[in-house]
């Protein structure tokens, strides 16, 4: 057999080294139009920032160690320009010769990747603006920041990959502005956890700008004049472009294979475009989301490499593995931060009229007497009906990456928020508390589901009506620090001694720091003859965090 590859990182390399341990006897060519195969584009932002400082450990392969590892025949700076599925062939130029040629193949499998958007604003080719997806433009910007001693960046989108560079620009020393667009950071996630991060940044001296677009550039010297639509400019000596990606889809194109709604090359779930014997991995694909149904793309060097090794699986074997779909997990580490997601945001079920109900929990990151504790909050979203876990996003400074991993697995097998419940782990004070943060996002949503927890959010405050009482049951030091306009303070400790205070006629709203004792002051309530009584999901805290960034 012979199997030809187009593209040799994350999804390509990964079905390339599978193809050969599937099968030892088969012709193996794969095609990079770039200079490096399997590097590891992922710490490329740490290797500006000098946090990775070896440029080599970059490499997880080379051409010449593939080759000698897997006896693959590793063709870099070789671009695959088109493909006839009829004669099976696919026709590629060696970039330094320009010489063209056609390679025969029995199975092809297309890993080309996603391109990075370059809108076309004008001045946007001017020197000194930047996009980050591979090596060379890696090493352009790290040669530019020290041959013209950059000392104020732009970067422009707040997506993961933006706020990595912003913190790596801010570790070297450069005064950096971030502009985005939407009204908030981290668009997978909803806008109580990215409040919370866009706190975070701006106290760590990050000049962020939301609800802000980029209209053109005009190069100035050195200095680039970046125009915003509100009339204002803000001179950089750099930009990066941060704005996204879309699924590189030319090739596909090209040879007739379908593409889907999502403007990716579709694929079955054995991995296999519209023609037989086209396979196709990694950013440039779309499936079925297991929550909505609807299409997806996911731009993660996960689900790319574990592609790649079922993609092989089904070239040499013939269709034998399933590809269950990606729930787009993520992380990111914002400075001591650490923010991720998994499964699908409230605001993206809410679009796509998927019933759900959102809880917020805040929990230490292990048991509070142990030193070094830290807050980590949780956001759960489920079904009302069943209880289905539908997304949990995290945001914290300690085992935020475990929490989610817990959850994310979870939410890709189906289970409910009573898994949660049940959820065994391994406690020791140092790690987490007997309860962990797991277990309490779980109990509050059957809380929510059982309706002993009946709970309102921070964006409804301004709902109440006149009348109603908005009751906050932290203690008097604490309320008098700050409080929810219009509430009155009853300390959840005196509430017992104190109900002839609280009409039973009304409905009352109670906050507290972090939602415990505000669920305590409900119980107490709904056990005595009060009946409307709803308690802030994820307090004070959230609710202050989310005004402020509004
Ligand atoms: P790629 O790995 O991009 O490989 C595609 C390759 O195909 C490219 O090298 C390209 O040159 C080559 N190619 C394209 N067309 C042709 C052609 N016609 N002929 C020959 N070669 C061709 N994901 C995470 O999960 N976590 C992270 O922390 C993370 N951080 C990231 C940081 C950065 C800066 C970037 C850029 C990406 C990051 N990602 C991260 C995303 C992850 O790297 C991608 O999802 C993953 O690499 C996708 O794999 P792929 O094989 O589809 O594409």
């Amino acid at each position: 057999m012979k199997y030809l590859i187009v593209g040799a990182v994350a999804g390509g390399a990964s079905t390339a080294a599978r193809l050969r341990r599937m099968d030892e006897h088969a012709t193996i060519i794969i095609f990079e139009k770039g200079e490096y195969i399997s590097y590891a584009n992922c710490g490329l932002p740490y290797y500006i920032g000098d946090v990775i400082k070896d440029r080599n450990k970059l490499f997880v392969q080379t051409a010449i160690s593939f080759n000698a590892r897997f006896n693959i025949d590793v063709r870099v700076t070789t671009e695959v320009t088109a493909i006839d599925p009829v004669n099976k062939t696919v026709t590629a130029v060696k970039q330094a010769t320009g010489e063209v040629y056609v390679e025969t193949y029995d199975k092809l499998i297309l890993s080309p990747g996603a391109e990075p958007l370059r809108p076309p604003l004008p001045g946007i080719a001017s020197e000194g603006i930047f996009t980050l997806r591979n090596v060379n433009d890696t090493d352009y910007i790290k040669r530019y920041i020290q041959h013209n001693q950059v000392k104020k960046v732009l970067v422009i989108g707040a997506g993961f990959i933006g706020l990595e560079m912003a913190e790596n620009f801010h570790d070297l020393g450069l005064d950096v502005t971030v502009i985005e667009m939407g009204n908030q950071i981290l668009a997978p996630v909803d806008f109580p956890i990215a409040a919370i991060v866009q706190q975070h940044i701006r106290s760590k001296g990050i000049n962020l700008r939301l609800s802000t677009a980029v209209t053109g550039f005009t190069k100035n010297g050195q200095q680039i004049d970046v125009a915003l639509n509100n009339g204002e400019t803000i001179a950089a000596e750099m930009v990066l472009l941060s704005i996204g990606v879309r699924p590189d889809t030319r090739l596909a194109v090209q040879a007739g294979l379908k593409t889907g709604t999502a403007r990716g090359i579709w694929v079955n779930e054995y991995l296999q475009t519209s023609n037989p014997d086209i396979y196709a991995v990694g950013d440039a694909i779309e499936f079925e989301n297991p929550i909505t149904g609807q299409s997806m793309i996911t731009y993660l060097a996960g689900p790319a490499n574990k592609q790649g090794r079922i993609c092989a699986n089904n070239v040499v074997l013939g269709n034998v593995q399933k590809y269950q779909g990606s729930i787009n997990t993520a992380i990111v580490k914002v400075f001591d931060l650490t923010v991720g997601s998994a499964g699908t945001a409230a605001k993206h079920l809410k679009a796509a009229n998927i019933d759900h109900i959102v809880s917020t929990t805040h929990s230490g990151s292990h048991a509070a007497y142990y030193p070094g504790a830290k807050q980590m909050s949780i956001q759960i979203a489920f079904s009302p009906k069943d209880g289905r876990l539908l997304s949990a996003q995290i945001a914290g400074y300690d085992g935020v990456d475990k929490r989610l991993d817990i959850l994310s697995s979870y939410i890709k097998q189906q289970k409910t928020i009573y898994d949660l419940i049940e959820f065994e782990h391994a406690y020791a004070p140092p790690y987490s508390s007997a309860k962990d943060p797991v277990n309490m996002a779980g109990f509050v949503a059957e809380n929510i589901l059982l309706d002993r927890l009946r709970v309102f959010y921070w964006n409804e405050t301004n709902n109440i009506k006149p009348g109603d009482i908005l009751l906050d049951v932290r203690r008097t030091d604490e309320f008098s620090k700050g409080e929810i306009p219009g509430a009155i303070n009853i300390p959840v400790d005196e509430i017992r001694n104190r109900l002839d205070e609280i009409p039973t006629d009304k409905t009352i709203y109670i906050y507290c720091e972090a939602g415990l004792r505000g669920y305590l002051a409900q119980r107490i309530l709904r056990q005595s003859g009060f009946d409307n009584v709803f308690n802030l999901s994820g307090g004070y805290y959230l609710w202050k965090t989310c005004t402020a960034e509004q």
